[in-house]
């Protein structure tokens, strides 16, 4: 395949943002060459600037679980927009997509919309400090939780419980609120709990792990964390940014049968457009100003638009309800064929899958955290990645990314794709 065009824009771009990119990621760091630059998409499909077309398993990171340029999301938009594109007044539009989202997920009785997921889970961690009193948390080494200053940081050295920033700019002070445990080790977070008592906030996780590759939990330990934090009072935030409306209906609380304090969404509930919320019951939510103490605002939150495609996305999913055992037997079959050609050519190889979210490792031990997720060979993604591209599959630029199934994909998409891959991993 070729990218001239690509090319061009990419050396265009650079000239007048930081790296050519928005975000870090799509710069093609952790593959190396420089990014596609997208043109359109419908359905399962993405069409580059050059006129490549590939089957896509990045969908804008999540969002597009239905495809892209889905038709009532597209529909509910335009016909938004001739009504205006913002107030900064309440609308009855936010009202209604509120109700659908509580009416969908467990263990919420309101729901605050902001604007990213990032957003979200800077402002949930501030709502369970308010209404904890008290100020550490603990994060999970690998989840990610959005660029906000809380969560960038990484396990500090030695002896020490607290995190050290792992970005310049994000501060001491900041870090040392931050406690860092190990994902799928309950053992770390009671000792956190021990060496902190009545000191911790709340504990903020990915119920899955799909910023790391997709790690699921493993059997028992959600119950674990939900034990701790009633053993201690402290809240447990779900970050259901990436699980939410796409395991299931109510997300992984729905799917794992555990109940979270306050669920952080992002992607899919904004059907394309930048949206994030964050939801509990009502004794949490009613401490959020203007009804209670703890500040968060927005200018642009619950925009029309916004929350015009969030609704038109949350109401087909909730309308259809098969889709979400097509998306998993779908990603099933992806797997299984996937697996067989590994096997078939003698790769080394782990792949782990919840629902709709599916990674493949280049190791052979389980991951299970981040230590073992970057076991993986970095060196044979690379190949695989650019392998991909010029079979014309898109999966995202990195090792530590989950694969994002669409409900678009049909079977024959899928054969294709493993036919793909075989034509990759045979050349290993
Ligand atoms: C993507 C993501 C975020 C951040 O959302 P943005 O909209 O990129 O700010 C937070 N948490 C999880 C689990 C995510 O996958």
């Amino acid at each position: 395949m070729l990218y001239q065009r690509s090319s061009a824009l990419f050396a265009e771009a650079e000239q007048v943002i930081p790296g050519g990119v928005n975000s870090p990621v799509r710069a093609f760091k952790g593959v190396g060459g420089t990014p596609i630059f997208a043109k359109r998409a419908k359905g399962a499909y993405v069409f580059d600037e050059d006129g490549n077309r590939f089957v896509d398993y990045i969908n804008s990171w999540g969002p597009m679980v239905l495809g892209h340029a889905f038709e009532p999301v597209i529909t509910a938009i335009t016909e938004r927009a001739q009504l205006g594109t913002s107030f900064g007044m309440p609308t009855a539009l936010e009202t209604k997509i509120a109700q659908l989202a509580v009416s969908m997920v467990p263990n919420i009785d309101k729901i605050r919309f902001v604007n990213s997921g990032t957003e979200a889970c800077m402002s949930a961690i501030r709502l369970a400090r308010g209404y904890t009193k008290r100020d550490k948390i603990i994060k999970f080494a690998g989840c990610y939780h959005g660029h906000s200053d809380s969560f960038l940081i990484q396990a500090g050295s030695g002896a020490s419980t607290f995190g050290t920033p792992n970005s310049p700019g994000v501060t001491q002070g900041t870090a040392k609120d931050t406690l860092l445990a190990n994902y799928n080790d309950i053992e770390s977070v009671q000792r956190l709990f021990e060496a902190n008592k009545e000191e911790i906030a709340a504990i903020i996780i990915e119920p899955v792990a799909g910023n790391m590759g997709c790690v699921p939990p493993i059997d028992g330990f959600l119950n674990q964390l939900r034990a701790a934090c009633d053993a201690n009072g402290t809240l447990l935030i779900f970050d259901e940014v990436m699980t939410g409306f796409r395991l299931a209906k109510g997300g992984a609380q729905e799917l794992y049968g555990i109940k979270a304090d306050i669920v952080c969404f992002g992607k899919v509930i904004g059907g394309g457009l930048p949206v994030g919320a964050f939801a509990a019951r009502n004794e949490i939510m009613n401490y959020l100003a203007p009804l209670g103490p703890v500040y968060q605002a927005g200018t642009l939150s619950g925009n029309p638009l916004a929350m015009a495609a969030g609704l038109a996305m949350l109401e087909a999913l909730n309308n259809d309800t098969a889709v979400f055992d097509r998306l998993n037997e779908k990603t099933a079959y992806l797997e299984n064929g996937i697996r067989e050609v590994l096997e078939a050519n003698n790769i080394v190889y782990t792949i782990n899958r919840v629902g709709s979210m599916i990674s493949v490792h280049f190791d052979s031990s389980p991951v299970v955290d981040f230590q073992t997720a970057k076991n993986g060979d970095n060196d044979i993604f690379k190949t695989f990645f650019h392998g991909l591209l010029r079979e014309g599959v898109y999966i995202a630029p990195s090792a530590y990314e989950t694969w994002f199934i669409t409900d678009a994909l049909t079977y024959e998409d899928l054969d294709f794709t493993i036919a793909a891959v075989n034509n990759v991993v045979k050349h290993f």
